[in-house]
């Protein structure tokens, strides 16, 4: 039997065929699409892994730039964390330096390196840079702000570490701006031994980073800011009470361990400021003390410029009180220096506003030594001097000597005991005639106040006067006098009006004369106790005068206006400018009797005498001698043409009750 083939089965071998075939092809496709999704699943897995590495980079980053206010601290962990994680050899910062128009970008000790060795030059070169806006690729970072790959380092423009950079077997280098809202406070470069190719993903991250910085920087500058308030004065930008106190501690501490005693402290107060804030407004005051401020500035940084200079530093210490602490050698001589240049750089006025101001000042001194247990006792004692130094005129300086000490307790206890006699009106005024020289006629009395301090203690205006004036007590005690002055002056016109124009002159402490309201105040005590105000006449001193010369002539004119006419006392004592004094409508110059006392014989040298009453006359002022006491001055002065006299010859300060009982007033 044979077999004839089936047609069947070969039609069902050729399908077989044909769909293992196909299997296979799906097969082949299959593994193709598997190796590509494996790949696929392969890349992505990696990059999320870097992405992942990135990201936790940036947050470990930012949570110590969160913490820190550091920006060294900060940027050395951040360097030394890319160096690390992104495998960079060679991290290094930068900062940004000078002002506004000129900065620049300059290279700082803040670097990481792997092999430290063989980077050891670039990282000198990099340390000494100086990155100009645009130059090279730090540089550009001023208008990029935005990280720069450098993909071979050699090619670019200006790269002045080449050399350097060359032994150190660099290639390629990222830039990094580190930026605070719109502003490049600094850089971070990193560099690789090869040429790397950018990587979009790397500088995104970095540009993070860089304004993560830029935070620690912003905190930075706030906390400056608010330490710079804290320690500086805001008016005149100089060091406070405060930061003053601390330097001279640190130096005051370092001085007591070595026992090498080189620094003092020179206390300055200007004389009159009060009145300045008064009269002009404490806008014109504040301008006076930052002009004043420009002049001590620049007497410091002269002396700082001198080589045996060690330390010298000024602050504003109080309204009117400034003070300089010096570290030198030859101290004392230097501080005396330093004073007399502070005298002489204030001499000329201040224009403030349509006002001439004038500002002197009193200066005290204290050398630090062994004695000294703390540096707030070399303060206040360098205040003790300046204290003594304003007790005895505008313009002084005085250094503190151990008797200054004493004469300050003894005033302390002055002033309280003062205080109290204000609060009791424990003063009395006695009356000393002035006559004219012609008939000895008495034309007017002096009003002389003395402080009853006990039922028979009697204190004389020249042993507590000027502790009144230092804690201002003066004017409360010159108001007093003013009052009772006038008070008298009524009682002389009443029991004896045969002559209408006796008058009581009564003497004006500067503070008084200082006082914003002291025109009014004068008026109204004429009208409170019915003087007349030509029974009434005030004597201010030269210095009183001089202090505001300007104000001086507005207020003496004022007076003048009102019917009192004012006299310049103890005239040759002072400084006045003839200039200013000029301008004063003074009535009266009274001579001072120390250019009287002793003349009692044909030796006698009347020269200033003379030169005075000439300057009187020039001016249109009359003349009253202070201090006559025997007929030979007298008849002198007479023959002078001196119009008036005062003195023990005349007649000694008496109390009202005398003046009146002796009938010393003239019968006219
Ligand atoms: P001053 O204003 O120059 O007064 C004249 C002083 O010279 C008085 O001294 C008087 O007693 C003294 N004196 C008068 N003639 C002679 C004389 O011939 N020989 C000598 N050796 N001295 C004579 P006093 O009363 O001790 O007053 C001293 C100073 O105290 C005054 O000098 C004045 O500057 C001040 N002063 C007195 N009273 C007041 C006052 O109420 N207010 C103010 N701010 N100062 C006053
Ligand atoms: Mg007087
Ligand atoms: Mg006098």
């Amino acid at each position: 039997m044979t077999l004839e083939p089936n047609a069947n089965l070969f039609q069902t071998l050729e399908d077989l065929n044909e769909k293992c075939q196909r299997l296979e092809r799906e097969i082949i496709r299959e593994k193709a699409a598997r190796r590509k999704a494996e790949d696929i699943a392969e890349h992505g897995l990696r990059d999320l892994y870097i992405s992942r590495e990135k990201l936790q980079l940036l947050n470990t980053i930012a949570s110590y730039a969160n913490d820190s206010d550091s920006p060294t601290d900060a940027l050395n962990f951040t360097i030394q964390q890319i160096c690390e994680k992104q495998n960079w050899p060679i991290g290094h910062a930068l900062l940004r330096t000078g002002p506004e128009g000129d900065e620049r970008l300059e290279g700082t000790d803040i670097w990481v390196a792997k092999y430290p060795d063989i980077a050891f030059p670039f990282l000198e070169a990099s340390r000494k840079i100086v990155a100009w806006p645009c130059a090279s690729a730090p540089g550009r970072l001023f208008i990029e702000q935005s990280p720069i790959w450098t993909a071979d380092i050699y090619a670019q423009h200006a790269f002045t570490r080449a050399p350097a950079a060359r032994r150190a077997g660099l290639r390629s280098s990222i830039s990094v701006p580190i930026i605070m809202g719109q502003e490049l406070v600094g850089a971070m470069e990193f560099y690789q031994t090869e040429s790397v190719e950018p990587s979009q993903q790397l500088m995104d991250l970095l540009l993070q980073i860089g304004t993560q910085l830029g935070r620690v920087f912003n905190r930075r500058r706030h906390a400056d800011i608010l330490l710079k308030n804290a320690s500086s004065d805001p008016l005149t930008g100089l060091p406070n009470r405060s930061a003053f106190e601390t330097e001279m501690k640190s130096v005051f501490e370092k001085e007591q361990q070595t026992a090498d005693y080189q620094t003092s402290v020179i206390y300055l107060d200007l004389d009159g400021f009060k009145l300045v804030n008064d009269t002009l407004g404490h806008s014109a005051g504040d301008q006076l003390l930052v002009a004043m401020t420009d002049r001590l500035r620049s007497v410091v940084e002269s002396f700082e410029r001198q080589h045996w200079v060690e330390k010298i530093m000024l602050a504003r210490v109080g309204g009117d009180e400034f003070v300089i602490l010096l570290r030198s050698a030859d101290v004392r001589d230097v501080a005396t220096d330093i004073a007399t240049e502070i005298h002489k750089c204030l001499h000329p006025i201040h224009r403030i506003g349509a006002n001439d101001v004038q500002a002197v000042a009193s200066i005290g001194i204290a050398l630090n030594g062994p004695e000294y247990q703390n540096a707030q006792d070399l303060l206040r004692d360098a205040d003790v001097a300046m204290y003594e130094a304003k007790a005895q005129g505008p313009e002084q300086t005085y250094h503190f000597t151990s008797e200054m000490r004493h004469a300050a307790l003894a005033r302390l206890e002055m002033e309280v005991d003062l205080r109290r006699a204000v609060e009791n009106s424990a003063f009395e005024l006695q009356f000393q005639p002035i006559v004219a020289l012609s008939d000895r006629q008495t034309v007017g009395f002096e009003a002389l106040v003395r402080w009853r301090k006990e039922p028979d203690t009697v204190i004389m205006p020249d042993d507590f006067i000027s502790t009144a004036e230092a804690c201002g007590l003066i004017v409360p005690i010159g108001t007093w006098v003013l009052r009772e002055a006038c008070r008298s002056a009524v009682r002389f016109h009443e029991s004896n009006p045969s002559n209408p124009d006796l008058y009581v002159s009564v003497n004006v402490a500067l503070q008084q004369f200082q006082q914003l309201h002291f025109v009014k105040l004068v008026r109204d005590i004429l009208l409170e106790t019915g003087a007349n105000p030509k029974w009434i006449r005030l004597e201010l001193t030269e210095s009183t005068a001089a202090t505001n010369p300007v104000h001086a002539a507005r207020t003496i004119t004022q007076l003048n206006d009102m019917g009192i006419q004012v006299s310049i006392d103890d005239f040759g004592t002072g400084y006045s400018s003839l200039a200013h004094l000029q301008t004063m409508p003074f009535d009266t110059l009274k001579i001072d009797r120390s250019f009287i006392e002793k003349h009692s014989d044909n030796t006698a040298d009347w020269s200033f005498v003379l030169a005075m009453k000439q300057l009187a006359d020039s001016l249109g002022m009359k003349v009253v001698v202070e201090g006559i006491e025997n007929e030979f001055q007298q008849a002198e002065l007479e023959s002078f043409g001196c119009q008036f006299g005062q003195g023990w010859l005349f007649g000694k300060p008496q109390t009202e009750a005398l003046v009146m009982a002796t009938r010393a007033l003239p019968a006219h």
